[in-house]
């Protein structure tokens, strides 16, 4: 069966003593309410992970929120993969749409990053989602399925079944307009959907696909009760402990 999971991303907020803070009051919350059958992840900043690697225990895992899409050398400012890796963290939040959008980052790029996070045995939490003028046109079936096929699809199964989706409608992030649980489920069961038809029932059946947001306590209960929705990516509540628990605790 599918994992459920539950994957903060604090983007570039808190610095390394915040959280440090943040990361350790996450792990004692998941921690004292004996959290199970929930993955929680911690996305942050790469200064962060050293030091958030060695605060959580085995119920939490970390995520960065980027990688280089080159393996070494001369690329001034980059972190690569092996460099992620070596910080004990597990996963890398790909394809966000702020990273596509002020970044530049294409789908030829993400193929990169998506080979060197297998590579280096991270799991990319890989984002798709629509901006609102797509969703208006009647677009955003086509967008995200393109997003899924140009990013992801040179996958063979096996390391395809490795890939987390982040279903992020772009006029959800960060706006507190929520996607509805019916607009959720909907694009949920089509990217499913999609996946059966490139890789067959099972592959699909055991891919954990997230929505994000403005996911919170008050919401995430109704959004995972959908059968296709396997959990959150969270970003502004992922940056206070009870609320990003409330949201762990929300299945
Ligand atoms: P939000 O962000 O929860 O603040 O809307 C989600 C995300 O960008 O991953």
């Amino acid at each position: 069966m599918r994992k459920k999971i539950v994957a903060g991303n604090w983007k570039m907020n808190n610095n390394l003593q915040e959280g440090i803070v943040l990361a350790g009051q996450i792990n004692d919350l998941v921690e004292k309410a004996g959290i199970n059958g929930v993955d929680v992840v911690i996305g942050t900043p790469f200064i962060h992970l050293t030091e958030v690697n060695k605060i959580v225990g085995d119920k939490v895992g970390v995520a960065a929120q980027n990688c280089a899409d080159e393996k070494s050398g001369a690329y001034t400012g980059e972190i690569s993969t092996s460099m992620v890796a070596s910080t004990g963290t597990q996963c890398v939040i790909l394809g966000h749409s702020e990273r596509r959008s002020y970044y530049g980052e294409t789908s030829e790029i993400l193929v990169k990053k998506t080979n060197l996070c297998l590579e280096n045995k991270l799991t990319p939490i890989f984002c798709i989602g629509e901006v609102l003028e797509e969703r208006e046109s009647g677009k955003h079936f086509d967008i995200v399925k393109s997003q899924i096929a140009d990013g992801l699809f040179h996958l063979s199964a096996e390391d395809f079944g490795k890939v987390i989706l982040a279903y992020e409608p772009v006029w959800a992030i960060g706006t507190g307009v929520t996607a509805s649980a019916d607009q959720a489920q909907e694009m949920h069961a089509f990217i499913r959907k999609t996946l059966v038809e490139k890789y067959g029932k099972d592959v699909a059946d055991n891919c954990s696909i997230l929505y994000g947001g403005s996911c919170k306590p008050s919401n995430a209960k109704e959004l995972f009760s959908n059968e296709d929705v396997d959990g959150g990516l969270i970003g502004g509540a992922s940056l206070v402990a009870e609320d990003f628990m409330g949201i762990v605790t929300a299945f």
